[in-house]
């Protein structure tokens, strides 16, 4: 709901507000710009910070009270002892009504607590996610131990990514015993042979590019330990590789290198060496150069080096001290998600503390649901997994996202209440973030949007003409811009047409028709455009002027005039002048230049910073005389050149 946040004036008794910086900011600015008693408050609120009188209630001392979104007058009077009564009373004569348990703007709040000398800390309200988030992170650990690391393998395509996760799958020693990794979800565990010749397991995250990589991080799963950077040994550091190394930095996830097809003879120690300064230069220095950074040659071809490779990764997640809870509830994160045929929304997922059972309940971002089945990386159903395993669960009822995190909850109804609060937020944002469309922005939607057409709820007074407009709206445009008129009726505006417009973003177009104040009012609140019309005519040409206004002017080039370089002299300080004669048209000083030189063309969109004849400055210079001129900002002028004089013109299209 797009509600309109009152300031102190008329604030509202409204539900949890979030409080926007400029909001802190003009109270602030409103503050110090009191001046009398309340400026003296505040100065001695600032003054009475940290006297930790913490003994007797804000109400008496004053000082800092913090206290948690929404602010009821109960929570308010709780927190800081001053009297519900007064409270209301003092919101009363500023017209503000509330009752005890109403919730209040948090400037209001901020405000009544002031006339107590209380600063008043508003903390927003923590989502139904984070109090889990922050219930597991708490919990107490019920069996900690070391994990394995979770890699993720980056690099430029083509150098050898997929090779190279294919060549440690087989390296796998449990693949005999276990029929190999058959399933993809997204992940899989490898056991491997570490530099010990113990067993030891890494996690692959399978997830193509950088973009996932980051795309993971930005939704708060931070799954990955270790990158892997492929490089082509025969090739170097490439477009990607940096986008590799930076993403890498940004995650604060250390690199190890793998200079991969080692066996081709392109290969070569010049060429390593001049990897090895590329990737200096990028801030990852070779421990071979006194760096930090592992480089282990490999090649996915062979297998030459690959064992090598697991064991850098094994030691540096041994350096990494990667522990994780194999006890109680668990938490993990989503690597991929879809709708299968038969099983419903099923999500591959990486579990990262605790176990997970089938049965347990489950939040996963919007989605919850009880788990009702679990495969992992080999195909096999599973009954529990524990910390790094990747599995691939269903039961849950709806599609989360790459990156939601998932949580074990106590009962369904919690599972089921953080993801509800969850779709609430993605509904808000969405909301707030829809665009809304009127006749004078619609161009700048259909820009922005990508829309190509224009909405419109039509309501006119009789049948009749109501019929006329609906034909003549949607024959305007063309292939590229269209009308549409969504719904149309006989009647006066509607809070339901504004609903209806709202929800579609489209606009009202009211012919012989009025729309009541209460109608306007809610328009105005939800965005929408009402436009009333008594003449066909007026609607027909507004909205060809919006259309027309939305398709991409055209730019046409109006040449004004030619010139050719006769001879190249520096004058003073001002640079290279060229002595020209002006061959067809006029040369205008208001113009932009265009250098030619045999067919093609040097310099472009020019300024013409002085054009002279004989001695005098000149607006324009007619065909058939002789000028100087120079261009702004450069110099390469030959005898010989052709310089061009032309004017830009940004043309409307017109509907076809
Ligand atoms: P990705 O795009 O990074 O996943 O690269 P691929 O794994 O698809 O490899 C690209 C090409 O390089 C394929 O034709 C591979 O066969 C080849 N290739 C990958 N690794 C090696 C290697 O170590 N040596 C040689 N000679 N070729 C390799």
């Amino acid at each position: 709901m797009n509600t309109r946040r009152g300031r102190s004036g008329d604030a509202l008794p409204t539900g949890p507000t979030n409080f926007s910086q400029a909001d802190m900011e003009e109270l602030d600015a409103r503050l110090s710009g009191a001046t009398g008693f309340l400026k003296q408050r505040r100065h001695n609120l600032r003054k009475n910070e940290h006297t930790g009188q913490a003994a007797q209630s804000a109400v008496v001392t004053g000082g800092k009270v913090e206290i948690q979104e929404p602010v009821t007058i109960k929570a308010l009077s709780a927190a800081t002892g001053i009297k519900a009564n007064e409270a209301m009373k003092w919101l009363f004569k500023k017209g503000i009504m509330v009752t005890i348990n109403s919730a209040i703007e948090t400037e209001a709040a901020m405000e009544v607590a002031m006339e107590y000398d209380i600063e008043l800390v508003v903390k927003e309200q923590q989502t139904a996610e984070e109090i889990v988030e922050q219930e597991f992170a708490e919990r107490e650990l019920v069996d900690e131990r070391p994990r394995p690391p979770v890699v993720t393998v980056l690099g430029h395509v083509d150098h050898g990514k997929t090779s190279l996760l294919d060549k440690i799958r087989k390296a796998d020693v449990a693949a005999h015993e276990a029929g190999g990794i058959t399933q993809h979800v997204g992940a899989y565990r490898v056991t491997v042979k570490g530099g010990d010749d113990q067993d030891k397991t890494v996690v692959f995250l399978d997830t193509p590019g950088h973009e996932a990589f980051t795309s993971m991080r930005a939704r708060g799963a931070g799954m990955t330990d270790l990158v892997v950077l492929v490089i082509a040994a025969d090739d170097g550091v490439m477009p990607q590789t940096i986008e590799s190394i930076n993403h890498a930095k940004a995650a604060d996830v250390p690199v190890i290198v793998a200079l991969n097809k080692s066996d081709l003879p392109q290969a070569t120690e010049e060429n390593v060496q001049k990897i090895y300064g590329q990737l200096a230069e990028h801030g990852l220095n070779p421990v071979a150069w006194g760096g930090e950074t592992e480089i282990i040659k490999t090649s996915a071809e062979t297998g030459d080096g690959i064992q090598d490779l697991l064991e850098v990764l094994d030691y540096q997640s041994e350096l990494l001290e990667l522990k994780a809870d194999y006890g109680g509830p668990a938490r993990g994160a989503v690597i991929e998600a879809e709708m299968q045929t038969g099983r419903g929304s099923v999500a591959r997922v990486l579990v990262q503390d605790g176990q997970i059972k089938v049965g347990d309940f489950i939040v996963i971002g919007r989605a919850f649901g009880r788990v009702r089945d679990m495969t992992n990386d080999r195909k096999r159903s599973i009954k529990d997994a524990g910390p790094a395993t990747p599995l691939e669960l269903s039961g849950i009822d709806v599609i989360p996202d790459a990156g939601d995190k998932f949580y074990v909850t106590q009962t369904l109804q919690k599972a089921e209440s953080v993801a509800q609060q969850y779709r609430d937020a993605e509904r808000q944002k969405m909301l707030a973030s829809r665009t809304k469309v009127t006749l004078d922005n619609f161009a700048a939607t259909i820009k922005a949007g990508q829309v190509n057409q224009l909405r419109v709820v039509l309501k006119a007074d009789v049948q009749g003409s109501m019929e006329v407009l609906r034909k003549s709206l949607e024959e305007l445009g063309n292939d590229e811009v269209s009308v549409k008129v969504i719904h149309s009726a006989v009647g006066g505006v509607t809070e339901n047409d504004v609903l209806l417009a709202d929800a579609s973003a489209a606009i009202v177009i009211g012919f012989h028709v009025v729309a009541t104040s209460t109608v306007k009012e809610i328009a105005e609140t939800r965005g929408v455009d009402i436009r009333l019309y008594r003449i066909i005519y007026d609607v027909t040409d507004h909205l060809t002027q919006a259309l027309e206004g939305m398709l991409d002017p055209e730019t046409q080039e109006e040449i004004l005039g030619q010139a050719e370089v006769k001879e190249v002299f520096k004058i003073g300080k001002l640079g290279m002048i060229a002595g020209c004669i002006v061959t067809e048209g006029t040369f205008q000083k208001s113009g932009k230049a265009r250098l030619q030189r045999d067919g093609i063309v040097v310099t472009d969109d020019r300024d013409i910073e002085s054009l002279r004849r004989v001695k005098d400055d000149a607006k324009e210079v007619r065909a058939g005389t002789e000028c100087g001129i120079r261009l702004k900002g450069f110099d390469d002028l030959k005898p010989g050149d052709t310089i061009v004089c032309y004017n830009v013109k940004q043309v409307k299209r017109k509907l076809e």
